[in-house]
């Protein structure tokens, strides 16, 4: 049987089996690196860092200057790339892509849509955000700038959506904030 044909468990295996050969890694390290990946690798991660960025000024502060220090101060790994977290303002609306590939903090929102992912959405975002942002059902006054962000293996984004009215506690913040709010493709 080639490699071509085995079934997708055992061409993982075999390329893990390598990369420890070479040195590269060790298993223990690639199993630790599973374990944070996929479990608890949600968009109520992003969440909390939101509702408490809301609801903390100093915590507010720290996000926008180091977002990696700010997920970690609340447990979340973003070992592996520079987290930014973009906050959106009354004249200022943030969105996030990935030209090249789907670049994005899985820890903090879960395994990607597809829609992320997607040739259209990649290439259109970065033509024609606002056509494309309304298509997801959010229109922005012509007054609202919009920034696109492309992440990259090195760089990673995590939009800060407009806290909604109204007196929320922060655990009532933290269900209103979804993945694509998170991404810049709704409103909260
Ligand atoms: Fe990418």
């Amino acid at each position: 049987m080639s490699h071509d044909e085995l079934p997708i468990a055992a061409r993982v295996r075999r390329l893990e089996e390598r990369v420890v050969a070479a040195g590269l890694t060790t298993d223990e390290k690639l199993d630790a690196h599973l374990d944070e990946l996929l479990n608890g690798a949600a968009p109520v991660n992003g969440a909390r860092i939101v509702a408490r960025a809301w609801t903390d000024p100093a915590y507010r502060e720290t996000l926008l200057a180091d977002a990696n220090a700010a997920a970690g101060a609340l447990g979340f790994s973003t070992r592996g790339y520079r987290l930014r977290a973009v906050e959106n303002t009354p004249e200022l609306h943030n969105v996030v892509v990935c030209t090249l590939c789907s670049c994005y903090p899985v820890t903090l929102l879960g395994p990607s849509p597809g829609w992320y992912r997607s040739f259209a959405y990649r290439s259109r975002v970065v033509r024609e955000p606002r056509a494309v942002l309304a298509e997801f059902g959010l229109e922005l006054p012509g007054e609202v700038d919009v920034a696109v962000w492309d992440a990259s293996a090195e760089t990673r984004y995590l939009v800060v959506p407009r806290r909604p009215e109204g007196d929320l506690s922060e655990e009532e913040l933290v269900t209103r904030v979804t993945r694509k709010g998170l991404i810049g493709t709704a409103a909260v």
